[in-house]
């Protein structure tokens, strides 16, 4: 406790340090898509985790889906040595960000702090998360009589697109597993009182339904690839919508609205272009596209998910004249849930407690985040999601961080990574 204490004070006299890191990651336009910034970044972060004795190494997804000389997807990996042997906590943020978008009051890449908040893009999602976790893993490494084990940090790229080239690229190298890494922590935004154990699976994929072009003045000697799209789409609301809505799940997701199955029809589109000049032209569409996006709950099978769709397509293929189709996997990532007794979840629970005075929540995200790569190829299942922002906050304009809770979610960060380093040093 006393450790503790002196861990708390230390992350206190860095609050200006803290802000002003924030700050200094904002006014990377780390934009994704298309991946704007990322060597910049990395190295900047990287370069202040070397000044202070860790070893850092840099690892560009080469040849990995985004990756480009123009758009390089570099991460970047800190790690530094305890004083003795010791299990390893590491701390993972990505760096990307969404495009700003409209409806900015502030410049979004010239990050403005007022009344105690940081605002910019990225200062909730996840900039402010990153600080604050490099400013608790800095009190640690500060602390004297150091500590056992190792502490990690890491940059990366791509999770706002899938984070194939970041979390993703990383753990098929080895570096999110056993004996490397113990406990990971993600300071997503989830809000500073929460725990988030877990998340939905996905399950992305494209329709095509075809038809014939013809003159539009004649439709009847064409195959109208929208009109088939329609049918598609009728099916759905009849019976795909009501029976998503009966699917509940055990899983704590918030908000309250995502404990069950959803599907977004994510864009749909027939016929010209969109972006033509001029008059249109007549005639029948001979192919029309939708984007499917299902968010599907731990109790389903992916399979099931899957199959939902096609066997409605099947069955239009059997009863509707003319109708044919094509399905497109775009992605497809399984739910994870961590363990509400592992680890990871007892000492963030713990600390959460310990520093706000309250018990911490238990939640899972409606969508996913990059634990899915940790927990599936990495293999590494005490992973949890634990940050300072506001949920609601991420993607929107003005979006802003709270410094009194990035200082509060550094302290749990500390005050967890003490647990973690030291009780398993004592088993
Ligand atoms: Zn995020």
């Amino acid at each position: 406790m006393v450790m503790q204490d002196a861990v708390f004070r230390r992350i206190e006299e860095k609050q200006e340090d803290l802000v002003a890191l924030t700050c200094d990651l904002i006014r990377f336009p780390t934009v994704n898509p298309p991946g704007e910034a990322y060597t910049p970044c990395a190295e900047f972060l990287g370069e202040r985790l070397r000044k202070r004795g860790f070893d850092v190494s840099y690892h560009r997804a080469e040849g990995v889906v985004g990756d480009s000389a123009r758009y390089p997807r570099t991460n970047v990996v800190a790690r530094i040595e305890g004083s003795r042997p010791g299990p390893c906590v590491h701390f993972n943020g990505h760096i990307d960000v969404v495009a700003a978008g409209r409806g900015w009051s502030v410049d979004p890449f010239a990050p403005v702090v007022r009344d105690g908040r940081v605002y910019g893009r990225g200062a909730c999602d996840m900039k402010g998360g990153i600080a604050a976790a490099v400013i608790a893993v800095e009190a640690l490494v500060e602390q004297e009589g150091g500590f056992a084990g190792a502490l990690e940090i890491s940059g990366t790229v791509d999770e706002e697109s899938g984070g194939y080239a970041g979390v993703g690229y990383l753990a098929q190298q080895g570096l999110f597993s056993r004996p490397r890494v113990d406990h990971v922590i993600i300071p997503e935004p989830l809000n500073v009182d929460r725990v988030c154990i877990g998340h939905r699976g996905v399950w992305w994929a494209e329709v095509e339904t075809r038809g014939r072009i013809a003159h539009g003045s004649m439709p009847f000697l064409g195959d109208c690839a929208v009109r088939h799209m329609g049918a598609f789409l009728q099916r759905l609301e009849s019976e795909l919508y009501p029976a998503l809505a009966e699917k509940r799940t055990a899983m704590p997701v918030v908000p309250e609205g995502a404990r069950q199955s959803t599907l977004n029809i994510n864009a749909i589109h027939g016929g010209l272009a969109e972006d033509f000049e001029g008059l249109p032209a007549p005639m029948v569409p001979d192919s029309c596209r939708m984007v499917l996006d299902r968010r599907y709950l731990i109790e389903e099978d992916p399979e099931a998910v899957k199959n939902e769709i096609v066997s409605i397509l099947e069955s239009l293929k059997h009863d509707r004249a003319g109708f044919d189709y094509a399905l497109k996997e775009v992605l497809a990532f399984q739910p994870t849930l961590t363990d509400a007794g592992a680890p990871v979840v007892r000492a963030v629970s713990a600390a959460i407690e310990a520093v706000l005075g309250r018990p911490a929540e238990q939640v899972v995200s409606p969508g996913t985040y990059d634990q899915k790569h940790i927990v599936r190829v990495g293999h590494l299942e005490d992973c949890i999601a634990y940050g300072p922002g506001i949920l609601d906050l991420a993607h929107q304009p003005d979006e802003y961080v709270g410094i009194d809770d990035m200082i509060a979610s550094a302290k749990v960060m500390a005050s967890a990574t003490l647990a973690l380093l030291g009780s398993a040093a004592a088993g």
